[in-house]
């Protein structure tokens, strides 16, 4: 390692540590050595110490250990005469400065310095669950830290749009020269968020540690790694956390020292400027620290120096295309049209044909495109009718492949899509319309995607869109139909009427344990695959994450269990898990791998549970919000009386049958009442207790158990009659 490099890393980690030595006397002689520190909605403390340390920081005073710790890490600086390996000394010097930055940032938010303007801050644990299903299936296939500016705004754009295409999830922060990303994209209003894949960190170096510290906690979250297993911590973010480090502008002390800490965690960093440079691989993948001075060369050679595996789709049109742009929403401001919502009727529909009704790529337009939108107007209606044909297309797969339709078209710049069916509302930008997007455009790209991910199970795909509101309204009617027959397939099974189940083994990437049992009755609990997915998803990839499991011969009806499901589980889980029961909390329960949708928690108490879902940050009944629960559950492992479930499951007619059922729900948020809707009240009715709803509580009436257990016992709820739970 070079001795310059050397010798900044280590004067950058001393001065980090000076200034979070200085903030802390400053907190401590202002607040007490008692007042409470920390990060919001985090079960993980300062991440970073408690995962490589294992300590769990809440009060100032707790932190004196913590920088004693981080001191001891500081080595010398390089003498002039004696030539040494220089590398493990900086490694540690970047350690020390993870862990100093970490305090100072805490501090920061203690004195509410954090967020920064236009700043996300830091990364709640949450947001890394939300985002779990994405990482696991190759979507979101790697994370740039890029820390910096740009030579000129035209440049940062241009880098930030290369990662998007690549779908790579930017996090940009820092500043050189005076000047800071954030700013440059915020000038050329780029928009940002975590639905457009760049999220804004902070202006400063030191705030680096929020993207650092994000992706040291998904080794406990999904890894089921402990904290203070420090090697294990450092050799997940390496070998399954694909994070770079893109510095853009002149390298200070400070940059060098967090360059150092980001590099023990396996991330190589990549900068645009003329450094010396750190060939060795090991402590990464390739390299560690490299050069690339041309921009339009170096996304690129940051994909291939931390081997980040991307796909890229070329769609044939005029606005860039990728998941990047998923979710990124067209306002009123931007838009030239819309179909559906407030602006008319509109419909999308994907059904099955004969190989030889169906001609290959054919795309007709019916009706007036959105050239002849007269002026002053800003809808029409619209109708997608999507006919596929294949040996292997089976009806069942047509809700499957409809429903991509949302996420097909989201990919596209420009335009929006919401909702499904005949609840659909696309918005498509003026900005989109001026490159030169029309509507056939939507048939090229649902064309193209739809051969590109279903190619196994389609071999065929026509679009046609009509824009003429009686032909709409008319097929609407068709449609119906077929929808009312999805709904009453779908509806009508059970687990009893089929003989396989399907395995999901997506979240092993993170979550090496960890095996999702899909049933008709119980849907992954990220909440995106169901058994008709799951079955689909089989015959499309026979080898891929979701495999047959042929039910055999059942051992216990009550809790859910079958011999062939125990066998492939012992076998899949890495022989961590002997037993599972698809309908116990508290018997061999499933494990949950960190990205489940909500949690059935037991409350003793109230002889019940309680469902909370992964939006409400508040208290609930058991003592702990979402994340704090979150973080004793997930990690691949059974916890019996805490479960990771799809929302869907809480409607499901095997709903904690072992327990009860529905009647032990005994409290649930608002929001999450009314997303369940009408399904929830159905449910009640058809367990012959009708008034349930009104019986569950929320967080109106209990956030803790005292209340709650006084709100059932007035309401009359069911669960306190029930056999005792424990
Ligand atoms: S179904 Fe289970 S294993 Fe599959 S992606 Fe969802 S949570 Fe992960």
């Amino acid at each position: 390692m070079s001795k310059v490099v050397a010798e900044s890393v280590i004067r950058g980690a001393y001065d980090i540590f000076r200034q979070a030595s200085d903030f802390l006397d400053k907190a401590v002689k202002e607040k007490g050595p008692e007042q409470k520190i920390g990060f919001p909605e985090t079960a993980f403390y300062l991440p970073m110490a408690n995962a490589l340390l294992g300590v769990k920081i809440e009060k100032l005073k707790e932190i004196l250990p913590l920088l004693e710790h981080a001191k001891s890490l500081l080595p010398k600086m390089p003498s002039d005469k004696v030539w040494l390996p220089y590398l493990g000394d900086a490694l540690n010097a970047g350690m020390s400065a993870l862990f100093c930055e970490e305090i100072i940032m805490a501090l920061r938010y203690l004195y509410s310095e954090e967020p920064q303007k236009d700043c996300n801050g830091f990364f709640t644990d949450t947001i890394m669950r939300s985002l779990g299903i994405q990482l696991v299936d190759g979507r979101m296939p790697g994370f740039a830290a890029i820390l910096g500016a740009a030579p000129d705004n035209k440049t940062a754009v241009q880098i930030i749009r290369e990662l998007q295409e690549r779908n790579i999830l930017a996090f940009v922060g820092a500043s050189a020269g005076g000047r800071s990303i954030i700013d440059q994209l915020l000038e050329e209003n780029v928009q940002m968020g975590w639905d457009n894949y760049i999220v804004p960190y902070g202006r400063d170096t030191l705030s680096t540690i929020y993207p650092l510290n994000w992706a040291i906690r998904s080794a406990l979250t999904f890894g089921g790694i402990k904290p203070g297993q420090a090697q294990k911590c450092l050799l997940y973010t390496k070998e399954r956390v694909f994070a770079f480090g893109l510095v853009l502008g002149k390298l200070d002390d400070i940059k060098y020292a967090t360059g150092a800490g980001a590099i023990n965690m396996g991330f190589p960093i990549i900068a645009d400027t003329d450094i010396p440079e750190i060939k060795p691989s090991g402590i990464t993948t390739y390299e560690a620290l490299v050069k690339e001075l041309d921009h339009k060369k170096i996304v690129p050679r940051c994909i291939e120096v931390r081997g980040v595996k991307v796909r890229v789709s070329s769609i044939p049109v005029p606005v860039p295309y990728a998941a990047a742009f998923e979710g990124e929403r067209v306002r009123k401001e931007q838009l030239y049209v819309e179909f559906g919502g407030k602006g008319g009727v509109s419909f999308e529909y994907l059904h099955t044909k004969n190989l030889n009704e169906v001609e290959d790529g054919k795309v007709e337009l019916f009706g007036p495109d959105i050239d002849a939108l007269k002026p002053g107007k800003k809808s029409m209606p619209l109708a997608i009718i999507v006919e596929v044909a294949g040996r292997k297309a089976q009806k069942d797969f047509e809700p499957v492949l409809e429903r991509q339709i949302h996420r097909f078209m989201n990919y596209a710049m420009g335009i929006m899509h919401v909702g499904q069916r005949e609840m659909n509302w696309i918005r498509i930008s003026t900005d989109a319309y001026s490159k030169g997007f029309r509507l056939k455009h939507i048939g090229v790209i649902l064309h193209a995607m739809l051969h590109q991910e279903y190619s196994a199970i389609v071999d065929k795909i026509q679009v046609k869109l009509y824009t003429q509101e009686e032909d709409v309204e008319k097929l609407l009617k068709e449609a119906q139909k077929t929808y009312d027959e999805r709904d009453e397939r779908l509806s009508g099974m059970t687990d009893e009427k089929v003989d396989t189940f399907y395995s999901c083994l997506l979240c092993q990437s993170f979550a090496p344990d960890h095996v999702c049992i899909i049933t008709p009755e119980r849907l992954g609990l990220c909440g995106a695959y169901s058994w008709l997915d799951a079955r689909a998803s089989f015959e499309i990839t026979p080898t891929g994450p979701n495999q047959p499991i042929l039910k055999g011969s059942v051992l216990d009806e009550r809790l859910g269990q079958w011999k062939s499901v125990n066998d492939f589980m012992h076998n899949k889980s890495n022989k961590a898990i002997e037993r599972v029961s698809m309908y116990s909390l508290m018997q061999d329960p499933q494990s949950s791998c960190g990205c489940f949708e909500c949690i059935i928690a037991i409350i003793p108490e109230a002889n019940g549970v309680m469902l909370v879902h992964r939006d409400y940050v508040g208290m609930t009944p058991c003592g702990m919000n979402f994340t704090t629960l979150a973080g004793s559950v997930g990690g691949g492992v059974q916890t019996p009386g805490f479960l990771g479930v799809g929302k869907l499951y809480a409607v499901s007619k095997k709903f904690i049958l072992a327990e009860g059922g529905l009647k032990r729900l005994v409290w649930m948020p608002k929001e999450l009442k009314e997303i369940l809707g009408d399904k929830l009240k159905k449910r009640c009715q058809a367990i012959g207790e009708p008034g349930l709803l009104d019986k569950i509580a929320d967080e109106d009436v209990a956030t803790n158990s005292e209340e709650l257990l006084a709100y059932l016992k007035k309401a009359g709820h069911p669960a306190l009659g029930m056999e005792l739970l424990i």
